[in-house]
């Protein structure tokens, strides 16, 4: 649960339907009057997300309160803190401007995320008063017949990253999800869909790649250092019937079907 406190009173632009530039558009935020130069506070304690220039935001900075909880502001009128950057509620993560696009003067563009949707902020915060916001708790994999949390975390060590392959998608696995959808520009929610397996899965290729060696070495349980040594050989050899290093392109392929099963 994240406690969140917004500053100001009255919005100027609501979430929601609106004309933008003479086109339909939704809102997906809460527009507040802020001259141009005045500080913007973050809404809650956390860290910096995303921070940089986008073409419809202006200068942004997005805040993560607890995995699932993130606030955003846009429309600023220069480089917000950078990405990495602690915050306690109420600490000035940059000042306001008309960085936005269609906007027609200085003000600050604040926003609710919640699992990687925006939420109406006015919905859920009243001026002044901190209020707790929980993000619903992390769901499992959506499709987990089919992409079973072994094969999740056998591709996300493949990939590079740090998780214990032990078969459970709890919030360890959950949080490294995260990371990677975020490293990606993906919907940053835990949850491996359709959309996040595709960019997630190994890579069936017939090599015998970094990616392959690191999948096999976390499916055998063994410690994972891109060097189908001879421990490596002789786990694989007992598990899967050929040692690793002498694997041919079928046996590779097939390791590498076992991995996206999870039954490596
Ligand atoms: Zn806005």
């Amino acid at each position: 649960m994240a406690e969140l406190r917004l500053t100001k009173v009255t919005p100027t632009q609501r979430y929601g339907n609106r004309i933008l530039n003479g086109k339909p558009d939704f809102h997906r935020g809460v527009d507040f009057a802020f001259g141009r130069g005045v500080p913007v506070s973050v809404m809650g304690d956390g860290v910096i997300i995303e921070s940089g220039f986008h073409r419809v935001y202006g200068h942004y900075v997005k805040a993560e309160h607890e995995p699932g909880v993130c606030t955003s502001y846009h429309a600023l009128d220069a480089a917000g803190l950078p990405v990495g950057t602690r915050v306690k509620m109420g600490d000035t993560i940059g000042v306001a401007g008309s960085s936005a696009l269609g906007s027609t003067g200085p003000h600050s563009h604040q926003g609710l995320w919640l699992h990687g949707e925006t939420r109406d902020l006015l919905a859920y915060l009243k001026p002044g008063v901190i209020v707790t916001v929980g993000a619903p708790a992390v769901r499992p994999p959506a499709g987990s017949t089919t992409v079973p949390a072994r094969a999740v975390q056998i591709a996300l060590v493949a990939r590079g990253y740090n998780v214990v392959v032990d078969g459970v998608y709890g919030p360890q696995t959950a949080a490294v999800v995260r990371l990677f959808q975020r490293t990606l520009g993906l919907v940053v929610d835990g949850v491996v869909g359709p959309q996040t397996w595709a960019k997630l899965r190994v890579v069936e290729d017939r090599l015998r790649g970094r990616q392959t060696i690191r999948a096999v070495q976390a499916g055998l349980g063994t410690k994972v250092d891109e060097n189908p040594g001879p421990v490596t050989d002789a786990l694989a050899l007992k598990k899967y019937g050929f040692a690793l290093s002498k694997a041919t392109p079928a046996q590779i392929l097939d390791l590498q079907r076992r991995a996206n099963a999870g039954t490596l």
